[in-house]
């Protein structure tokens, strides 16, 4: 047998530091030894990694109770002081920008509408908004300087599709930009890894790494903003498609002949599931209603009177007070919600579905509704094991899950990046 060449040593060196870190990642705080039996690689190779991760500040060592062996031992987990990541949310009207700690602990954030978007102008509009970003980025990166951390990178996430590999925005029907080189402009522009992802999927990394989908290796994120997206994660890895524009879960036809989609299709999911529909369904009733009947719903008081001003956060609060059409409405919105959720299910057979975004906040009406329709619709084999969750990490999901992105190739690319 012939003795491996160094590029495979390197090659097999690299492997077994991305299983240590994902190990870690997952199940931290460990000892030396419990590395060794998870990862399945010998001590002496677990030593050796984790004393150059160790050098490179990545992970650290911490003297804590060891439940499993009844007394203090030197544990290991990743060290938050390990650098700092930006995360970027490029919003249809927003902009956010937050830096975190090597373990996504928010240290500095800051979120401002873009009234600069200019869509009758979309070049314009799109050159001033990145200006505004870069601006909120290096003040970002100062802070993280103020406290010591190297940077690691930047990752931005954009309500639209992605090429991944060249981080480029391909297309964002809601801005009205396309091509945009968002990785060359601001590789050059700071000098550090720009990694571009679509929303959807930057939310589900989050909620993959720090979130209620941790350690969930088949679960699907959907994101209620302006529309549905989707963020399918399978066997612990982003499943992308063929051209990387995976995902459009929104734009499933739940209705052939239903109403037009901002798409310019007919009977769209989103059309019947989003957010938009909740706001949508509860102006109608309410237009329809006598005023002796609307006057009624707390809804109408909480906005002047002004029913365009009702946003989700106005639905749950009329819900909590027992509103009736708050109520029907986000009744409606999860049997829509739960039709969809269990064609997905029956298709990818996840572990968990996620719901994040602006509907996260009305969990405690939609899961229900949604748990008592997929366990009656699901074929047989799939009911009861499947979970629905409410996200966690509300309107910082995607900011936070672009911040992940930076950390995400760090674990998976260990020598690239160290
Ligand atoms: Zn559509």
């Amino acid at each position: 047998m012939s003795r491996p060449k160094t590029a495979d040593l390197a090659l097999m060196r690299k492997l077994n530091t991305t299983t240590v870190m994902d190990c870690l990642r997952r199940h931290a705080p460990l000892s030396r030894a419990e590395l060794s039996v998870k990862t399945g690689l010998n001590r002496s190779t677990i030593s050796s990694i984790v004393d150059d991760l160790i050098d490179q500040g990545y992970v650290h060592e911490t003297m804590l109770q060891d439940s499993k062996i009844g007394r203090p031992g030197i544990l290991l987990q990743f060290n938050p002081q390990g650098g700092c990541a930006v995360g970027v949310e490029i919003g249809v009207d927003f902009l956010l920008v937050l830096l975190t700690n090597f373990t996504a602990g928010i240290l500095w954030q800051r979120r401002v509408p873009h009234t600069v978007n200019d869509v009758s102008d979309p070049l314009r509009g799109q050159i001033a908004v990145l200006e505004r970003a870069e601006t909120m980025i290096s003040e970002a990166l100062e802070f993280g300087k103020t406290l010591d951390l190297r940077p690691l990178g930047i990752g931005v996430g954009v309500p639209g599709l992605v090429d991944a590999n060249q981080g480029k925005l391909v297309f964002a029907p809601n801005l009205k930009w396309q091509d945009t080189p968002i990785r060359l402009m601001w590789t050059r522009r700071f000098n550090l890894p720009v990694f571009v992802e679509n929303e959807a999927n930057c939310a589900a990394l989050g909620e993959f790494y720090y979130g209620v989908a941790h350690d969930v290796n088949d679960f699907i994120h959907i994101s209620t903003g302006i529309g549905l997206g989707g963020g399918i994660m399978l066997n612990g890895h982003l499943f992308k498609g063929a051209r990387g524009y995976a995902g459009e879960i929104g734009h499933t036809t739940i209705y052939e002949d239903g109403e037009v989609c901002g798409c310019g299709r007919r009977g769209c999911w989103e059309t019947y599931a989003g957010p938009r529909a909740l706001l949508h369904r509860v102006r109608q009733v309410l237009q329809h209603m006598d005023t002796a009947s609307a006057a009624q719903s707390p809804l109408l008081g909480m906005v002047n009177g002004e029913i365009e001003q009702i946003t989700p956060q106005h639905v749950v609060d009329a819900a909590r007070h027992g509103d009736e059409v708050a109520l029907n409405a986000l009744k409606e919105v999860g049997r829509h919600l739960a039709i969809g959720i269990t064609n997905l299910a029956n298709i990818f057979n996840p572990e968990m579905v996620v719901l994040g975004g602006a509907l996260s906040l009305c969990g405690p009406w939609l899961i229900p509704i949604i748990r008592e329709y997929t366990n009656k619709n699901l074929l047989p084999p799939l009911r009861g094991s499947l979970r629905i969750e409410a996200s966690v990490q509300g309107l910082d999901a995607c900011a936070l899950g672009a911040a992940t992105l930076v950390l995400d190739d760090i674990v998976r690319e260990p020598l690239y990046s160290i």
